[in-house]
């Protein structure tokens, strides 16, 4: 066996990886024709990749480095637990400090009375947590038949097969048995893309009366729960207009069903404050996190349940868990994550300062040419790309064809954003100073003229 190493020449590094390394949502046509980007070191905001590029991360990895690169009392963290108790589980009635440290902490964190946390090492994990969770609850609240959960087209909730049915991606169920039994989608609401003539507060409103219309003619007795990313982060951070979410709570309340309010991207600072039910007034039951609550040092994530919900769940034995559900250095990370975030004032930071400078910068980019709407909520915003900016029109060419230019030229000119279809998103870390959210709109403009340049050339526009 060689030894590989960061030292090694990048084309026989991605060699290798081609050979032995299957990528998720990567073509391995793709892969094999160009190779993967490799990344070797990062430190604040910026990649550098093993040619020694640099790069701003505006996407903050994927959504989730929230305290940036390179902090190195969280390796400390991770290194003395390690010594002291590596692992063991939270089955069969045992515990151990880290895990009880955190729950503790979440359990302060969050708003309302969501004072109880089931572990899971990820997102996916959590919400498949959710779905057996709010079955059993029905269950021992006596009424089984609430199975159904109420969720939405182009949602993202994770790529387990519980998760992604929850989830609204039709290229994802495409590929094999999903959505699972007794998972219904309605309509999101994104104005931009399906709100044509209508008002968008308008729109919201019936978007959200969508609920209602799918809990009367599912039956109330047969609906258990409603999940919702409070701002839809992979589905194109769609930003709802602000009727959706006091509309949704409204059925919610009247119907008696659970709202999870997955918290994944716009948990642990992301829309300026500590969690996005807080920025979008929504009081759910359930409320899924993970990514930010360790930014991504170490896998960990949950369920945080309102004592309503713990009280029954506790009347049963919850026949669920996962191995690492709890693990020591995972929860040990996260806790000093969160110790740096509050103790630096790092959430309040972005929110009261950063967010306004990067709302100013980001809306400008409306006046550029190819752009139709440029939205952000604190450290999350989106563009969307449209040859006609009056008619918010569709471009001619395949979905994501014109993205995918513009993530190139970003790739190119040192900048990390993504595109999801058309839409160009990002995310930074919550650290990035003022300067940095300078660097990433000249570099951003720079890649959507280079892209505009290049769809006038090959007469796409
Ligand atoms: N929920 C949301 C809102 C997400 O954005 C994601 C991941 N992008 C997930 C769940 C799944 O999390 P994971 O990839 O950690 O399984």
């Amino acid at each position: 066996m060689s030894l590989i190493t960061n030292h090694m020449p990048t084309s026989e590094l991605q060699a290798l990886d081609a050979a032995h390394h299957l990528h998720p949502f990567t073509h391995g046509h793709d892969l094999a024709k160009k190779g993967a980007r490799v990344i070797t070191r990062a430190k604040g905001v910026t990649l550098t990749d093993s040619d020694g590029n640099e790069f701003l991360d505006a996407m903050a990895g994927l959504w989730c480095v929230n305290l940036g690169y390179g902090r190195h009392e969280l390796a400390e963290a991770a290194a003395r637990q390690m010594k002291e108790l590596p692992y063991y589980n939270t089955f069969f009635q045992t515990t151990h400090v880290p895990a009880i440290a955190l729950a503790d902490r979440l359990a302060e964190l969050t708003p309302y009375d969501l004072n109880n946390v089931f572990f899971a090492s990820s997102g996916s994990e959590a919400n498949d947590t959710n779905i057996r969770l709010v079955r059993t609850y029905w269950q021992e609240k006596g009424h089984p038949q609430k199975n159904i959960i109420i969720t939405r087209k182009n949602a993202y909730h994770g790529s387990s097969m519980g998760s992604a049915s929850l989830g609204g991606m039709a290229y994802m169920h495409a590929q094999g048995g999903m959505p699972i039994p007794d998972i219904h989608h309605i309509d999101q609401p994104h104005w931009w893309a399906e709100g044509g003539d209508m008002d968008p507060n308008e729109f919201g409103l019936q978007r959200a009366r969508a609920l209602e219309e799918a809990i009367l003619e599912l039956g109330e007795d047969r609906v258990g729960a409603f999940i919702g990313e409070p701002i839809q982060g992979a589905g194109g951070v769609i930003i709802p207009p602000e009727t959706y979410w006091p509309e949704i709570q409204r059925i919610c309340d009247k119907y008696n069903i659970l709202l999870i309010a997955d918290e994944v991207i716009c948990g642990f600072g992301r829309t300026g404050k500590w969690f996005g039910s807080e920025t979008m007034g929504i009081r759910p039951h359930i409320m899924t996190v993970a990514k930010g609550i360790s930014s991504g040092y170490a896998p960990v994530g949950g369920s945080i349940v309102c004592d309503e919900v713990a009280e029954v769940l506790n009347n049963c034995e919850f026949s669920h868990g996962y191995t690492y559900s709890g693990h020591p250095v995972t929860c040990a990370v996260a806790l000093e994550n969160l110790r740096i975030l509050d103790e630096e004032g790092i959430v309040e930071q972005a929110g009261s300062e950063t967010a306004p400078y990067l709302k100013e910068k980001w809306e400008s980019l409306a006046d550029h040419p190819l752009v139709g709407e440029a939205k952000v909520i604190g450290l999350m915003g989106s563009i969307a790309l449209t040859p006609d900016k009056a008619s918010r029109a569709k471009f001619a060419s395949v979905a994501g064809t014109v993205g995918l230019m513009c993530r190139e030229h970003c790739f190119a000119n040192s900048l990390i954003m993504r595109h999801v279809g058309d839409r160009m998103v990002i995310s930074p870390p919550l650290i990035i100073t003022k300067d940095e959210v300078d660097q990433l709109i000249v570099r951003a403009s720079r890649a959507l003229d280079l892209t505009h340049k290049q769809l006038i050339d090959e007469g796409m526009m």
